[in-house]
């Protein structure tokens, strides 16, 4: 049987300590070895990201750097067009073979927002989700048909992460980071130091490329 492999997707613009502190602790609680970044290439009639692709990956190598557990997948941002997470599973699916444990990390307002995702009920077949909590946001879903859900896929105990391919849901403890990166571009916006919220080698690289300026 191989290892759970996770797979991490956001904008990261710019990644934060809301992402890497959760996810570590994540990881140390189900045992999990890897978890890929996977920046997204945001559809054109959605706001885009301040930075650019590139600019994205880059402060993704620089939060990286030094921490094993984490890797980088560009390719939601090699496709012209933007790409379902449920058709970037799919391929992976197709990669790495049906006994594959693989998990999809979001945060908790993410996990609220799922029924918006394209074909959202597919992605307990592709995949198990992980949940990281997230201040601000309520820990019961929006309806009772998806509580009934989230209940009805919820894991009780972290082997079965590791024993089945896909198809249940770990509501993790993890610290709870109050950081967005709205919150962290809105404070360089104003001069406003962000020296918590990220780290140091992102900032030198928001320094030295001039992101978040007017
Ligand atoms: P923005 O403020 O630009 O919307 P964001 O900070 O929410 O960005 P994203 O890149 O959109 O970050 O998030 C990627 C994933 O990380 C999502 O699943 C989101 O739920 C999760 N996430 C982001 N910030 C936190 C946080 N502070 N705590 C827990 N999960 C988070």
């Amino acid at each position: 049987m191989s290892e759970l492999h996770a797979l991490f997707g956001g904008t990261f613009d710019p990644i934060h300590f809301g992402h890497l502190r959760p996810v570590e602790a994540l990881a140390q609680q189900t045992g999990l070895q890897k978890v890929t970044l996977l920046p997204n290439n945001v559809p054109p009639h959605r706001p885009q990201p301040e930075a650019s692709a590139t600019q994205r990956v880059a402060m993704l190598r620089c939060a990286i750097a030094g921490l094993p557990l984490f890797d980088i997948d560009t390719r939601e941002l090699e496709r012209d067009t933007p790409s379902w997470t449920v058709t970037t599973l799919e391929n992976l699916r197709a990669e790495r073979g049906a006994q594959q444990p693989l998990g999809f990390i979001i945060g908790q307002d993410s996990l609220l927002n799922l029924p918006k995702w394209h074909r959202w009920q597919d992605l307990l077949s592709l995949c198990h989700l992980l949940v990281c909590q997230r201040p601000g946001y309520p820990t019961r879903m929006s309806s009772p048909e998806m509580q009934r859900w989230l209940d009805q896929h919820l894991a009780h105990d972290v082997k079965q992460l590791h024993l089945q391919p896909a198809g249940h849901i770990w509501l993790a403890e993890t610290p709870l980071y109050d950081i967005s990166a709205t919150e962290i571009r809105r404070r360089r916006h104003h001069n406003q130091s962000c020296d918590a919220l990220l780290p140091a080698a992102v900032i030198d690289y928001i320094d030295r490329a001039g992101l978040y300026r007017d």
